[in-house]
């Protein structure tokens, strides 16, 4: 059954002027909030009666922001996860520094939390402003500070190639970041995305900020000051210390399925969970006949769940793939591990590919973006830099077009 679980909460206190994830600024007392969790807590019910959960190991509570719920509704869902999810071994919830006060942090602590994402993206005041952040350097630092504290794992977010950002600047937020005694660094080059307040503000501009040489530079950057203080890079924007790497991460890029609930969530099922899923939702789409997975996210939005809390009431937006169609996926989301693929994984793809394996196999060492170590084949710094390009070619090998459904 499902080996992980995302939980997604849609509220902000103000969105960013980057963001174009499913959240909508919602002020601190607005009643939607505390329905909200309590429609997850019942859809938990749910899927937890079909024993889809009785196996899952990670969970994530992501956002939006989660720690905006308060202590009350979010350790109320950190709970509901522990009870109807006994196996689970890690459970992150995400936050941002400004709503991550002493009562979350307790209270996470308290509900059976053991891992705390928190989106701090900047250590320099003026990227904070350009970005929108709600909080400053000091706050940021200052939350970080007492996450660590409280025993909780905790993970910092950053953002490279933004505007404002210098190599100079940038140097200084990594080494303040690697003092804080995180365990986990995630880095992402900033995207501009359309229909952002950023887009809007430097429509006129070429952004020579974010090129891609600047990107490329940055994460370069990251790279060498984060190993320089112990962190090891274990996934194209993920670094950790020993024992440290985020489970639930891992499990999206090693074909480990997921449920996902909420507005905008999605979720990755084998067949055999999608039918079981089927018996709570039966508005779900029998899957065409070669479907050995599906891909789902929830399109109904935060008030109609809280209208109507039942799964059978959801609307979906569905991917069905065909077996070649998710080796391929597999192959490609392997492709960010540092590890590389899956020596099984590939047998299986040669097994579906023959010749057009091999045949991008060779292309993608040939140009560099892939390379052998260790007895595997792995990305190289190259590849990740190109990373549309190697992932493209192994999506590539695909057969067909990937069906899909809404309901
Ligand atoms: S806090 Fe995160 S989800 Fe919320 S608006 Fe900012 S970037 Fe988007």
């Amino acid at each position: 059954m499902a080996g992980a679980l995302y939980l997604h909460v849609p509220f902000c206190a103000r969105k960013c002027a980057y963001c174009d994830f499913a959240s909508w600024a919602t002020a601190a007392n607005d009643p939607l909030m505390t329905r909200y969790a309590r429609t997850l807590l019942s859809q938990l019910d749910e899927v937890a009666s079909l024993g889809l959960l009785a196996d899952c190991k990670t969970a994530y509570i992501g956002g939006g922001t989660p720690s905006l719920l308060g202590e009350k509704a979010l350790g109320a869902l950190v709970s509901a996860v522990r009870k109807v999810a006994p196996e689970m071994d890690e459970l992150t919830c995400e936050a941002n520094p400004d709503s991550l006060d002493d009562g979350v942090l307790l209270s996470l602590r308290e509900a059976g939390a053991t891992r705390l994402s928190i989106g701090v993206q900047s250590l320099d005041d003026g990227e904070l402003a350009e970005l929108g952040r709600l909080h400053d350097a000091t706050c940021a630092r200052v939350r970080v500070r007492a996450a660590v504290a409280s025993g909780l794992d905790v993970s910092v977010d950053l953002m490279c190639a933004t505007p404002g950002q210098t190599d100079e600047s940038w140097a200084r937020t990594l080494e303040d970041v690697a003092s804080l005694g995180v365990g986990h660094v995630s880095v992402y080059p900033l995207q501009i995305e359309e229909g952002t307040a950023l887009e809007a503000r430097y429509a006129d501009d070429a952004c020579a900020w974010n090129d891609d040489e600047v990107q490329a530079a940055r994460m370069t950057q990251a790279q060498v000051t984060l190993e320089g203080h112990g962190y090891s890079r274990y996934e194209v924007a993920s670094y950790s210390v020993p024992g440290k790497a985020c489970c639930h991460n891992k499990a999206y890029w090693t074909g480990v399925s997921y449920l996902g609930l909420g507005t905008g969530a999605s979720g990755m099922l084998s067949l055999d969970e999608y039918l079981r899923l089927r018996v709570v939702a039966p508005q779900l789409p029998l899957p065409p006949r070669e479907s050995v997975r599906a891909r789902l996210t929830v399109a109904s939005d935060r008030r109609a769940l809280v209208e109507d809390s039942r799964l059978s009431t959801l609307s979906f937006s569905l991917e069905f793939l065909s077996e070649p169609q998710a080796v391929a996926e597999d192959l490609m989301l392997g492709a960010r591990l540092v590890e590389g693929l899956d020596p099984e994984l590939v047998s299986r793809a040669r097994a579906l590919f023959g010749g057009r394996l091999d045949g991008t196999i060779e292309g993608l060492l040939a140009s560099g973006l892939l390379a052998e170590r260790g007895g595997r084949l792995a990305p190289t710094q190259r590849g990740w830099l190109l990373g549309n390009e190697l992932y493209g070619a192994l999506w590539d090998l695909a057969p067909s077009e990937v069906a899909t459904a809404r309901c």
